[in-house]
């Protein structure tokens, strides 16, 4: 708080004072305490003392004070900065910090008014970026990573404030955070997906260009070799053809994630229908499906997703797994933890099972345990991605239980109830 003696308010402190000192001096040359003479002269002396001990105090008050960093919560600056979600961080002209808010301090615990910023955060780049913007007058960005506890990556702006438009300098920087981490992480998986679809359309269209060439050339009038390799050829491009749907099927289902279905459907019949489908194959492979249901199982979903989800986990059953030479559904319903009522469909095999290093990422695009394997049975490495995809639209989950040699057990878990009504 600023204590000042103004020019005006000086004088009026002496005359307080003289008219006190005339008044005490008359009264005590009337009453003949004090010679006239002698009263007179205490009255000027008093006066006098007065008068100078004013000015003496006035000159102080117009001395430099040290500068003051405002603690109080009322004040204004603390008051906007904490006001704010992102980290913030205020800095006098030295580079002193003024105010910071609770998302600055966990960037930087060792924030501390009144110190010099440089003590909390020790990055050269955004030292000379508040450096940059105090000598340059204007807002400067600058790009940073930090790389303990883990690995993460900010954008700094520093905006350099007068504020009063008289200065000369800025007497204010305001910094602001922003953590580009979660962006970065986006754009790494888009062009890592990119970069795996391109490869996996390259491969079979290279086998086709091939062919066609062999077929163009060497074995023009080998009726044998071009039989043979029409065949490959068909098989190269329904490849193609699966590979483009799945990646169709992933970007329709992203684009609805955030609407909820809420058809009310029976998966009893569902599962019926896709075991029924996956007959020739699970002929081919000699693996027997079982079937174990429950009388009706009623979820809120989409028909033609769900029937997609058990074709695949069957599928895929029946394929990675046919050595076990069976493959067990069974449909019910269970209470979860949390008393909600779900639907789960279990899809069990006795084939080799999976290690459990691979069992957190089987979701993931393209990921394959053994990718010559996959591509052997015709797989894309998106199946247990559109899995994914489609139960969480349908507020569900998947959860996979394997070890080598048991067999692996794929299960749907769907809640039984529609979404809730937010009216
Ligand atoms: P793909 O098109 O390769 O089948 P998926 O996303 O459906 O792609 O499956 C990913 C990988 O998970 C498969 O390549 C396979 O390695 C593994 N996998 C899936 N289901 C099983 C299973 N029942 N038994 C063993 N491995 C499996």
């Amino acid at each position: 708080m600023k204590i000042a003696w103004s020019g005006r308010s000086g004088w009026r402190g002496t005359r307080y004072v003289a008219v006190t000192a005339a008044i005490v001096f008359a009264g005590l040359a009337i009453v003949g305490a004090l010679a006239a003479g002698y009263a007179l002269a205490g009255f000027v002396i008093v006066v006098a003392a007065a008068a100078l001990a004013m000015r003496a105090s006035e000159e102080s008050g117009r001395r430099p004070r040290p500068v003051i960093v405002p603690e109080r919560a009322g004040d204004p600056l603390n008051a906007l900065v904490a006001g704010l979600p992102d980290p913030v961080i205020a800095l006098d002209g030295q580079g002193r910090v003024l105010a910071f808010n609770e998302p600055a301090r966990t960037l930087a615990p060792a924030l501390r008014q009144g110190e010099p910023f440089s003590l909390a955060l020790r990055m050269p780049e955004l030292i000379e970026t508040i450096a940059r913007a105090y000598a340059r007058g204007k807002e400067q960005r600058v790009e940073y990573s930090v790389r303990v506890p883990i690995d993460r990556r900010f954008e700094a702006v520093v905006m350099p404030v007068k504020r009063q438009p008289s200065l000369s300098a800025p007497d204010l920087m305001l910094m602001t955070f922003h953590d580009l981490t979660p962006l970065r992480r986006v754009e790494e998986m888009r062009a890592d997906f990119v970069a795996n679809a391109s490869h996996e359309l390259r491969t079979p269209l290279a086998a086709l260009s091939g062919f066609i060439e062999t077929l163009q050339g060497s074995a023009r009038d080998d009726a044998k070799a071009r039989e043979r390799f029409l065949a490959i050829m068909q098989e190269q491009a329904r490849r193609m053809a699966r590979l483009i749907d799945d990646l169709l099927s992933l970007s329709r289902i992203e684009l609805n994630a955030h609407r909820r279905p809420d058809t009310p459907l029976d998966l009893v019949p569902i599962v019926r229908q896709v075991t029924d489908g996956l007959q020739t194959l699970a002929r081919d492979r000699g693996v027997i499906v079982q079937v174990e249901t429950a009388s009706a199982l009623t979820v809120p979903g989409d028909r033609d997703e769900l029937v997609r989800v058990f074709e695949n986990l069957v599928e895929n059953a029946l394929k990675y797994g046919a050595a076990g030479k069976r493959v067990d559904i069974s449909l019910r319903e269970v209470q979860s933890a949390d008393g909600e009522s779900e639907a789960q469909v279990g899809v069990r095999d006795y084939g080799p099972g999976i290690a459990p290093e691979h069992l957190p990422r089987l979701t993931e695009r393209f990921y394959r345990v053994d990718v010559r394997e996959s591509r052997a049975q015709g797989g894309t490495g998106l199946g247990l991605a559109l899995v994914k995809h489609i139960l969480n639209r349908h507020c569900g989950r998947l959860s996979i239980e394997s070890a080598p040699g048991a067999g692996a057990t794929f299960i749907v878990h769907l809640p039984t109830a529609g979404p809730r009504s937010t009216k």
